[in-house]
């Protein structure tokens, strides 16, 4: 259920409201935009008798949630959320472009990589030390040294730190080294690291399960929210088909919808989309093309002797050859990079 503040309600208004959530053995979560909205969430044995709200001073309107992710959707919250991550606010005109390598191989590696995607445009810096392999046996990450080096390199370049946290108990490890909390495709609907990240005030980056659909993505990210972590951004980054021309079949219709769903910024993710590097930049372009507001793109500065996702990973060359050609994209939809 979502309830309108009136224009003129006061915070006592809204303190009673949320005071009778409570009571009804519900949970209120407060956003105030240009009106203040009050969304009820969870459950109870007590069902919900809008005409009690309605009847409430500083109330104007109480509606029913059409959808059951509340606090990711735009009736709750109309304006796409934005928020500051070293300099650039992720959510407004600017493209934000996350690039790095798929997994952080050595210092000097990260810290020349770095180097390369900033030089290129990049805004943050991507870079896994705690790698979910298919194969038990393929490198696994360097693990907290990894984080390490990924300090250092941002302490070089200035670029924030987007890293996958793969382990509820390690939330808060990895949250003294990273600026952006990467949760993977495989662990969409861990729901206890979820839980895990949405008590954690990162950024979280929530990329889409290979076989999840949009809406399932959406209830991931509303459990993160729930947790009261309201930073969130959203990855398509390919979900599986009978295609086999291609790692994943990128889903770009997954953006203008999630766009149109949701409040939370969209970011794309175009390397693990396609798996081949020849493909990373058609598929970056159309992406901002279609309204992401962000992209995620693996760079290696040498590809063939990558540990992990090289035959994705671009060039500092193609990445700077794409940063040209998505800034032209952007510029055609009124947005920069
Ligand atoms: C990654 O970003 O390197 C990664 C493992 O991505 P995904 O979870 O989308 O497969
Ligand atoms: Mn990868």
């Amino acid at each position: 259920m979502i309830i309108l503040m009136a224009g003129e309600s006061t915070t006592e208004h809204v303190a009673a409201v949320a005071a009778q959530v409570e009571q009804d053995g519900y949970t209120s979560h407060v956003w105030s935009g240009q009106r203040t909205i009050v969304a009820v969430v969870g459950h109870s044995a007590t069902p919900l008798t809008p005409a009690v709200y309605e009847q409430m001073s500083g109330v104007e309107k109480v509606t029913p949630t059409r959808v059951p992710y509340t606090l990711a959707s735009r009736q709750f919250h109309t304006e796409t959320t934005q928020f500051p991550l070293n300099g650039c606010k992720i959510g407004a005109d600017k493209v934000l472009v996350i690039a790095g390598p798929c997994s952080v191989e050595g210092r000097e590696q990260i810290i020349e990589t770095a180097c390369a995607v900033k030089e290129a445009g990049a805004t943050a810096l991507r870079g896994g030390a705690f790698k979910p392999r298919t194969s038990p046996y393929s490198f696994q990450g360097h693990g907290e040294r990894g984080l390490q080096w990924l300090a250092e390199a941002r302490e070089v370049t200035g670029l924030p730190v987007v890293t996958e946290v793969m382990d509820p108990h390690l939330v808060d490890m990895v949250g003294q080294y990273a600026d952006v909390l990467q949760v993977g495709a495989r662990n969409m609907q861990n729901f206890t690291l979820l839980n895990a990240v949405g008590l954690s005030r990162k950024p979280v980056l929530l990329k889409r399960g290979m076989s999840s659909t949009v809406e399932d993505l959406l209830m991931a990210a509303e459990y993160v929210l729930a947790g009261g972590n309201h930073q969130v951004m959203l990855c398509e980054r390919g979900i599986r088909t009978f295609e086999t021309a291609t790692r994943n079949t990128f889903d770009l219709n997954a953006i203008p919808v999630l766009k149109q769903l949701t409040h939370l910024p969209v970011i794309a993710d175009p390397s693990h989309a396609v798996g081949k590097s020849e493909y990373v930049e058609p598929v970056a372009r159309a992406a901002v093309a279609a309204g992401a507001d962000g992209l995620i793109v693996e760079v290696h500065l040498d590809p063939p002797n990558a540990m992990s996702d090289g035959r994705q990973s671009l060039t500092a060359a193609q990445f700077t050859a794409m940063m040209q050609a998505v800034r032209r994209v952007a510029a055609a939809v009124d947005r920069s990079a």
